[in-house]
Formats: structure tokens, C-alpha cells, sequence
């Protein structure tokens, strides 16, 4: 059942404590009628010991390359009095140099054509600022990444979740389809996608492109695990103006508590977006710090084929214990046939670990660590299954 009040981490909004009233909640306030009933995104964090439950890469920044970023934001600091670069121009070179690695041959991706902000979570905001809004429509596919949805709600954009075809992949047809029904103004996809870990193929990108005349947004956070030969919808830019792909360094790139996310695009894109961002978003520490960590790019990068590994061993041995699992190109893994998500979800966390149960029946979904991590996990999982045998679940 969902609460009528909307919870907050940990913060109760009717506190009595406050003022001495009792149950004073959001619900009282002249809040906006279509955020009435809605729930913040709320993954729990808890600080246990193996911690797979929000896709970060659990492997520490390399102390070398921590103490390069600090004396980069030490010295991004004797300047802290004046607002920083509004353009962030040394970061963008720097995202721009990193996504050579993903381009066609003699494909050129220049910083004009490059955004960053705190979180590629805040990019997705200004792209639904400048081109959706109240009025507008943004079609998705889900099960998919929950802020996709809950960033719509809150920029006042219609949300229309589509079907996906079966194993929760999107044909061409599929997105084409989808697409002719319903007109939306911007279309999201997730590739791979959270939380499935579904490919994307570069054909459906393709497909829907050209059955549209809005905005095609393509979230490649998980971008760095795919296997190498796979093209990145970035090989698609060319051509196509309104084309985004969207990325981030909170995942590969072990920056998730720095914030750093980042779009290509059009350079015209990137001027629509300027319309709706505050001035100076991305702080001068922020800048220093992203910018000092991609010159370590091979390093902070160096754990990513460790972690594809154990993300195929959890296939196999959760398959193994007779669990359902699909084919994923992330750093996590969906699995089916859970009796009771819940339970398994408590039964972990005795055991020291934390995994996401996102409210799909029979799955939860975890995310690759460290082989240690990934192994009392999978230890966890077998005393788990030998209590509650796995079920079938449909396809
Ligand atoms: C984790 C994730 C992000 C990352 O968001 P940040 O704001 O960059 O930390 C974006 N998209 C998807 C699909 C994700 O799973």
C-alpha cells in the first residue's frame, strides 16, 4: 500500500517537534496537485559491509590518483572567492577527449558539443526544462531507470511508459511503433538499461530517430561496460541533431559522490540547455576534481573488466541455484524466480549485504563488486535458496 504522505530519508515532515503541532504534512501545503501522492526516489542507504544495491563501482579511487584530484582542488581553491568558469570549458575538452574512445572512425566530437552538470540525473532535468514541460509528453520503456519518470514529474512533462518486447528488449518495430501511437515530444531510452541490463540495440536508436521529430535521448551510463565492439549510440551523433546521449563518472568511472554526469549533442542542443541551467551549476571544486580524474581515466577505469567478470560469474551461479537471469551488458544483474523479494531482500541485509528490490515480482537486482564481495553474496544467495527453493517465473 502506498503511504499518503510521501516519505522522507529519515526526516519525518510532520514533526511534532517542530512547533509543537502535530501531523502538519506536505499534504497541508499548497504543494502542486500533480505532486500530490508522488514518492521521492528512494533507494535505501545503508552502510553495511557489501553494499551492491545502486550500481557504483565498490572498487576505491587508486590512492595516487586521489592524492592528484585533491591538489587539483587545492588549488581550485585559492580562487574559490570568484564564481567558477560558467563553461566549464577545461572539463568539457576533457569529457570530449574521453569519448574519442567511442567514436566511429573518423567520427570528430568537439567540447561545444559536450554539457556537464552534478549528475547526469541533473542533465535529464535541463533536457526536460528546455523541451518538455508542462503540455509535453516524454515516452519511455520501462521497467527502466526510476528518475527517468520522476524527472518528468517534477519539469510537469507527461510521462508514457511503452511495452517492451520480450527479455525486456526493444525491437525497432517495438520503438517505432510506440513512437507512431503516441507523438510524445521527447524519447528516452536507457542503454544498457537499468535496471534489466538489456542491451539497446543501434538499430532501434536509429529507428526511433527517424520516426520522430523530438528529441531521441539515449542514457548510456552503464556505457563503459558494454562489450568492446559494441557501438555507442555517440557513432550515431553525426547527422542527427537531435540526438543525445547521456553519461556519467558515477558509475565506471567511481565518481558517483563527486556528481559529475555529462550529455553530446548537437552544439544547438547545448543551447537550449544553457536557457534553463543556473548560472555557474557546476561548482569550481566539482570541475577540478572531474577534470584531474579523467587524466587518470586508464586508472579509475582499470577495475571495469574485474567487474564485468563477477557480474558474469553472478550469471552463472545464481542460473546455477536455479534462479532466472537475462543478458546484461551492465555492471549489474536482474534475477527472477525470488519466492518472496522482501524476505530475501531482510535475509541479506542480516548477512551484511545490501541488494534492490525495485518491487518487480520474484527479482531483485544486484550490482557487480569486488570478488570478494561478489563471493558473500553469492554465499548469501545459496543459504538463501536452500531455504526458499526458487520459483518459475513467466517469461
Ligand atoms: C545511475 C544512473 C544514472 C546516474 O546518475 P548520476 O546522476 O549521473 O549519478 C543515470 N542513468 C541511469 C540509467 C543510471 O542507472
Amino acid at each position: 500500500m502506498t503511504p499518503r504522505t510521501v516519505r522522507t530519508a529519515g526526516l519525518r515532515t510532520g514533526s511534532a517537534a517542530y512547533d509543537g503541532s502535530v501531523a502538519f504534512t506536505l499534504d497541508d501545503l499548497p504543494i502542486r496537485d500533480d505532486l500530490r501522492g508522488q514518492s521521492p526516489y528512494g533507494a535505501p542507504q545503508k552502510h553495511v559491509r557489501v553494499q551492491l544495491n545502486v550500481n557504483e563501482n565498490t572498487h576505491p579511487v587508486p590512492a595516487d590518483v586521489a592524492e592528484d584530484i585533491v591538489s587539483s582542488i587545492r588549488q581550485a581553491l585559492t580562487t574559490v572567492n570568484r564564481y567558477p568558469d560558467r563553461e566549464f570549458t577545461e572539463l568539457r575538452r576533457s569529457l570530449a577527449d574521453y569519448l574519442q574512445r567511442d567514436l566511429a572512425p573518423g567520427q570528430a566530437l568537439g567540447p561545444e558539443q559536450i554539457w556537464a552538470a552534478n549528475g547526469s540525473n541533473e542533465v535529464l532535468q535541463q533536457l526536460l526544462q528546455a523541451f518538455g514541460g508542462p503540455g509535453r509528453t516524454v515516452l519511455g520503456f520501462p521497467p527502466t531507470y526510476s528518475m527517468h519518470s520522476i524527472l518528468a514529474s517534477g519539469t510537469g512533462t507527461t510521462w508514457i511508459p511503452a511495452q517492451r518486447d520480450d527479455e525486456f528488449r526493444i525491437a525497432p518495430e517495438t520503438v517505432v511503433a510506440a513512437i507512431r501511437e503516441h507523438q510524445p515530444d521527447i524519447v528516452f531510452l536507457c542503454g544498457p538499461n537499468n535496471p534489466t541490463g538489456t542491451p539497446l540495440p543501434i538499430e532501434t536508436i536509429e529507428a526511433a530517430y527517424a520516426a520522430t521529430h523530438g528529441i531521441v535521448m539515449v542514457d548510456e551510463a552503464y556505457a563503459e561496460f558494454m562489450p568492446a565492439d559494441a557501438p555507442s549510440a555517440l557513432t550515431l551523433l553525426p547527422g542527427r541533431e537531435r540526438l543525445v546521449v547521456s553519461r556519467t563518472m558515477s558509475k565506471a568511472f567511481a565518481f558517483a559522490g563527486a556528481r559529475v554526469g555529462y550529455m553530446a549533442a548537437h552544439p544547438a542542443v547545448i543551447d537550449a540547455i544553457r536557457l534553463v541551467r543556473l548560472p555557474y551549476h557546476l561548482s569550481a571544486l566539482t570541475q577540478a576534481a572531474a577534470v584531474a580524474a579523467l587524466r587518470h581515466a586508464p586508472a579509475m577505469l582499470a577495475m571495469v573488466d574485474d567487474i564485468t567478470r563477477q557480474r558474469d560469474r553472478m550469471v552463472k551461479e545464481l542460473r546455477a541455484m536455479g534462479y532466472r537471469t537475462y543478458e546484461t551488458w551492465s555492471n549489474f544483474v536482474l534475477f527472477g524466480g525470488v519466492a518472496d523479494p522482501h524476505a530475501a531482500f531482510e535475509a541479506l541485509l542480516e548477512q551484511d549485504v545490501i541488494v534492490r528490490d525495485l518491487g518487480i515480482p520474484n527479482h531483485l537486482r544486484v550490482s557487480a563488486g569486488t570478488e570478494e564481495e561478489t563471493t558473500v553474496f553469492l554465499d548469501a544467495m545459496r543459504r538463501i535458496a536452500a531455504d526458499q527453493p526458487p520459483v518459475r517465473v513467466a517469461a
